[in-house]
């Protein structure tokens, strides 16, 4: 069986990042990535990430392949990681779709969170351009258009008209179904989205269940997110613990509530951005380093 001293499940740039410092911390480390996309793999560009602002987030990983192969310490798998045990030798068996199983010091859960995508004609061909999650990412290029913010969480309404005022001065609120967003000083519509009129994925319109028709040319849309099957499966088989929403449980230090078993990126907080997920690699890489000593 291999031997690795850590196992990362998760090659995005949480993975990427974490696989760099234990890189250079002299860590021979092994990175599982499966062959679905990444979530931003709907998008063309990446920015946002200084010095590298506009790469696709396959360049992306490109480059950091070719950072990390100077190193000779980090393997790519392109494999589903299945499971994760414990193991009495003080570490971890790690098993995938394909291939023999590996053996880990520690592992590393950069998995990412899986965005559920509304059944809406148009829906798909607007995600990742016109339809966006989050301003920091798409909204310079939605700057000056006519927006609405899909949410019936009147506190986010009210963030949003402030806060998306940077990006364009004629932000509404859609419901789509939802309890009716309240009072935030602004115009809400209500009633479920149906259908996105869009030219190849350029947003013109909202329709609605009973016919109406929004003119819109951005949606600001907060999908919900589930985890990826690994994370639901660790937390069943081993305990380890997620909030009510799937995300899996860190402390400051990025360990679970599993001994010797970190998690960064995506799948710990709604707050993502491909840098906080970088940073929070590099994070609990520091922390592995610190919590194994030399290897
Ligand atoms: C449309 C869109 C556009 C975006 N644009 C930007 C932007 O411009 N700038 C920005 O900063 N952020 C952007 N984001 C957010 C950013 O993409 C994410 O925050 C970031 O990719 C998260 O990084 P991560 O490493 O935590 O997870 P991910 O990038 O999701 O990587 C997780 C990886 O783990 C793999 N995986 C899952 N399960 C397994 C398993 N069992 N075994 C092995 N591998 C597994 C997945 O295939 C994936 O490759 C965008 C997001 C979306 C949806």
């Amino acid at each position: 069986m291999q031997h690795f001293d850590v196992a990362i499940i998760g090659g995005g740039p949480a993975g990427l990042t974490a696989a760099m410092a234990l890189s250079r911390s002299l860590r021979r480390v092994v990175v599982l990535d499966s062959a679905r996309p990444p979530r931003n793999a709907f998008a063309e560009e990446m920015h946002g990430i200084v010095g590298l602002d506009g790469v696709s987030p396959g360049e992306y990983r490109r480059r950091a392949w070719d950072d990390l192969k100077k190193y000779g310490m980090a393997e790519l798998h392109e494999v589903t990681g299945t499971d994760v045990t414990p193991d009495p030798e003080v570490g971890f068996t790690v098993t995938a779709e394909d291939g023999p199983p590996m053996w880990a010091r520690r592992v590393l859960l950069t998995a990412g969170m899986v965005d559920v995508h509304p059944e809406i004609e148009g829906f798909g061909a607007c995600w990742g351009k016109t339809v966006i999650r989050c301003p920091f990412c798409l909204g310079w290029e939605n700057r000056d258009r006519t927006w609405g913010v899909v949410t019936g969480d009147p506190e986010f309404a009210a963030t949003a008209v402030a806060g998306f005022s940077a990006w364009s001065d004629d932000v509404i609120v859609l419901t789509d179904g939802a309890t009716p967003a309240g009072e935030w000083g602004g115009e809400v519509v209500e009633g479920k989205i149906r259908r996105l009129h869009h030219i190849g994925g350029d947003l013109r319109a909202v329709e609605l269940a009973d016919g109406t028709v929004i003119d819109r040319q951005t949606l600001l849309w907060q999908l919900d997110q589930r985890p990826v099957p690994l994370i639901a499966h660790l937390a069943e088989r081993l305990g380890l613990a997620t909030d009510e929403d799937g995300y899996v449980e860190v402390d400051d230090s990025f360990h679970t509530s599993v001994p010797g078993v970190y998690a960064a990126g995506d799948l710990v907080t709604e707050a993502q951005a491909a840098v906080e997920s970088a940073a929070g690699g590099s994070g609990a890489a520091f922390q592995i380093i610190a919590d194994t000593g030399r290897p």
